[in-house]
């Protein structure tokens, strides 16, 4: 039940599949806005064999909003 801040990532170069803990990524690259809040957040993460970055993207949860 606690593991739903791992996020899939597949290198685009050497089709290596891992798994990263969004928890643990701090800096987004890019944040995506929809009606002036949050909806994506997109990070560089590197590829453990290859060494080239891949882009993975993040949704936002909407649960706080009442
Ligand atoms: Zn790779």
């Amino acid at each position: 039940m606690a593991d739903s801040s791992f996020i899939e990532v597949t290198c685009p170069k050497c089709r290596h599949v891992w798994h990263v803990d969004v928890t643990t990524l701090d800096k987004a690259e890019q944040i995506i806005y929809r009606d002036n809040k949050p909806q994506q957040a997109r990070y560089r993460v590197r590829c453990h064999k290859c060494g080239t970055y891949a882009v993975v993207t993040v949704e936002f949860d909407e649960a706080d909003d009442g």
